[in-house]
C-alpha cells in the first residue's frame, strides 16, 4: 500500500469522537444510539475503501474532519427518519396521474380513514349478531343501490378484480374477447397476459378495428365459460369500426347460457355528457344493459382509493366471493373506509361533483380555472421574485389515468419564464423542492396548469418559487 494511503487511513477519526462530535450536536437527544454508531461505522467504513480505491492520479482529495464525518452522519440519519412518499402539487393538468397517486381522496374519506385506522372497528364483525362479519357488507348495499347491481365486491384493485373474476368463472375453460379490446393498461397488465395467469385460455375473435356478434357465435363451443367486453378506455380506434355492443353480447350470453363480463375500466358514476365532456359509460348504465359481472376501479373516474369493485349477479358474485384467490387480494381496512365515504357522496351527484377533486378537475367550467389563474399571477408579481418574468395563457388539460381518451379539457396555465437559467433546470428545482411542483415544460416556459391546481397549495408555489429564485 502507497505510504499516502497508510497515513490517510490513520488519519481518519476513531468512532468514539465522532460520536463525542455527534453528542455535542445534540443527534443522540433523538436518535437511537445503536442506529447511530452503526451508521457511524459504516461510514468511516465506505471512507476507508474510498481511500484504498483512490488512484495516485486523483491525489488532492483529503481524508475527512471528525466534523465532516459527523456532518455526514446526520444528513444520513436525517435522511432514514425522512418518508419519502410525500405530498407534490401536481401542476401537470394530467387530472388522472397514475404515476402521481391518482385520485386525491375528499376531505370526508381522510377523516374516516384517521376515524377507523387509529382504533379497533367493525371490520369483520357483526355489531347487531355480535358475531363474525363480511368485511365486504359494509360497502355492499351502497355500491348496489348507486349502480342497480344484485351484489358487489370489493378487491385491491381493478387488476385484481379482473383476474380474480376470470379465474372465478372461466379457469380451466374459454373465454371469449374481441381482438379490438385485447387492451394494455400500463405497467405489465394486458388482457391476453392475465387471461393466462387466471388459468382461462384467451379465445380471440374479430379484428382490430372490426368484430360483430357473428364473430362470438361462431367461437361459442362446449369449452365457453364467459364473454368478456373490455372498455378501450385508454385508446380509441377510429375510422372503419365496428363493435358488438354489450346488449347484443348479453343476448347472445343468455341464450347459450354463458355469463358475459364487462371490464369497465374507470367506474364513471355521473353522465360526463352533461358537462360538456365526451359521455363515458356509467357503472349503472352497463348494468342496466344486464352484463352478469362489471368491475372497475375506486381510484379513476371514481374519484377514490384504489380499490377494485366488482358487481353483478348475485350467484356469480358468491362464487367469486369464495374463491380463495379473493382472500389474497382482499382490500385494507382504511380503503374501505375511504371508498365507503367516497361512495357516499354519490348519493347527492352534485355534491359529489364538488367534493370529490377529480369530477371537481374535470367538469369545472373555465371560468373558475381561469380566475384561479389571475389570482396566483397577481400572488407572483406582488411577491418580488426576481429572474423570472410571468403571464397566462389558455391550453389543455387531459383526463388521464387511462381515461376519455382524445378528450382535451380547456384550462388557463400560468407561465413561467426564467430569464438567468433554463426551463429544464427551472422544473428540475421545482421538482426537488420540500413540496415538489411537478410542472410542463413548453420550449423557454415552464406552465402550471391550474386545472388541476387548488387556491390552498398556492402557498406551496410562492413559498416554493422563492426558494428557487433565493438560489
Ligand atoms: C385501469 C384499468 C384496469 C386496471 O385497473 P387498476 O385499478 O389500475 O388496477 C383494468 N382494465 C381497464 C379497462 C382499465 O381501464
Amino acid at each position: 500500500m502507497d505510504d499516502w494511503k497508510r497515513e490517510w487511513l490513520t488519519q481518519l477519526p476513531q468512532i468514539d469522537e465522532i460520536l463525542l462530535s455527534l453528542e455535542r450536536r445534540g443527534l443522540l437527544n433523538w436518535a437511537h444510539r445503536p442506529l447511530v454508531k452503526e451508521t457511524c461505522r459504516s461510514t468511516v467504513e465506505a471512507w476507508r475503501r474510498k481511500i484504498m480505491a483512490w488512484k495516485e492520479g486523483e491525489r488532492g482529495f483529503a481524508p475527512p474532519s471528525t466534523a465532516g464525518l459527523a456532518e455526514e452522519i446526520i444528513l444520513s440519519i436525517e435522511g432514514l427518519h425522512t418518508c419519502r412518499l410525500r405530498r407534490v402539487i401536481n401542476a401537470t393538468g394530467v387530472i388522472l396521474h397514475t404515476n402521481l397517486g391518482r385520485a386525491p381522496l375528499a376531505v370526508a374519506a381522510l377523516d374516516r380513514i384517521i376515524e377507523v385506522g387509529r382504533g379497533y372497528s367493525n371490520l369483520e364483525f357483526d355489531l347487531e349478531k355480535g358475531a363474525r362479519g363480511l368485511r365486504y357488507d359494509h360497502v355492499r348495499d351502497l355500491i348496489c343501490r348507486l349502480t342497480g347491481a344484485e351484489d358487489a365486491l370489493v378487491v385491491n384493485n381493478n387488476a385484481a378484480a379482473v383476474l380474480l373474476v376470470l379465474n372465478s368463472l372461466a379457469q380451466g375453460g374459454e373465454a371469449i374477447v374481441s381482438r379490438g379490446e385485447l387492451i394494455e393498461i400500463g405497467g405489465e397488465f394486458r388482457i391476453p397476459e392475465v387471461m393466462e395467469k387466471s388459468g382461462a385460455r384467451l379465445r380471440e375473435v374479430g379484428a382490430t378495428n372490426r368484430s360483430r356478434l357473428k364473430d362470438y357465435q361462431l367461437a361459442i363451443n362446449a369449452d365457453t365459460r364467459l364473454l368478456m367486453k373490455v372498455h378501450t378506455s385508454n385508446f380509441r380506434i377510429i375510422g372503419f369500426t365496428e363493435e358488438v355492443d354489450l346488449k347484443s353480447l348479453v343476448a347472445l350470453g343468455r341464450e347459450h347460457d354463458i355469463p358475459v363480463m364487462n371490464d369497465l375500466g374507470s367506474g364513471c358514476m355521473i353522465d360526463l355528457g352533461l358537462h360538456g365532456l365526451q359521455r363515458e359509460p356509467t357503472v349503472e348504465d352497463v348494468v342496466t344493459a344486464g352484463a352478469d359481472v362489471i368491475t372497475f376501479s375506486g381510484d379513476k373516474l371514481l374519484g377514490g382509493p384504489q380499490a377494485g369493485i366488482i358487481v353483478g349477479r348475485r350467484d356469480m358474485l358468491e362464487r367469486i366471493r369464495k374463491n380463495p384467490l379473493n382472500r389474497a387480494l382482499r382490500i385494507d381496512k382504511l380503503t374501505l373506509a375511504a371508498l365507503e365515504a367516497t361512495m357516499i357522496h354519490y348519493l347527492h351527484p352534485e355534491r359529489a361533483r364538488e367534493d370529490l377533486r377529480v369530477l371537481k378537475a374535470l367538469t369545472e367550467p373555465l371560468e373558475g380555472v381561469a380566475a384561479r389563474a389571475k389570482k396566483l399571477l397577481r400572488k407572483l408579481k406582488g411577491t418580488n421574485l426576481e429572474g423570472m418574468r410571468f403571464a397566462r395563457k389558455e391550453g389543455m388539460s387531459v383526463a388521464g389515468g387511462g381515461s376519455l381518451p382524445g378528450q382535451e379539457i380547456p384550462t388557463m396555465l400560468v407561465v413561467m419564464t426564467p430569464l438567468g437559467m433554463s426551463a429544464v433546470r427551472l422544473e428540475e428545482m421545482l421538482r426537488r423542492l420540500e413540496v415538489p411542483i411537478i410542472a410542463r415544460i413548453a420550449a423557454a416556459d415552464v406552465l402550471l396548469d391550474m386545472r388541476t391546481v387548488e387556491e390552498e397549495e398556492f402557498r406551496f408555489i410562492l413559498e416554493g418559487l422563492q426558494t428557487v429564485t433565493a438560489g
